[in-house]
């Protein structure tokens, strides 16, 4: 059943991002983000962008 919440939906992607250069999802504080303390764990890039993007 797909149930389309958008609150849900909105707390599911939050707190994840996605590594520019190789794509895989993080999930991660903002703030832990915006201080580069979080790593792609792929390719250990710290930069990321939110989800939500295209
Ligand atoms: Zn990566």
């Amino acid at each position: 059943m797909a149930t389309k919440i958008p609150e849900a939906m909105n707390r599911m992607f939050k707190n994840i991002f996605i590594c520019k250069s190789c794509k895989s999802r993080v999930r991660a504080d903002p703030r832990r983000i915006m201080s580069s303390k979080v790593r792609c764990r792929k390719c250990k890039k710290k930069s990321f962008r939110a989800v939500k993007k295209k």
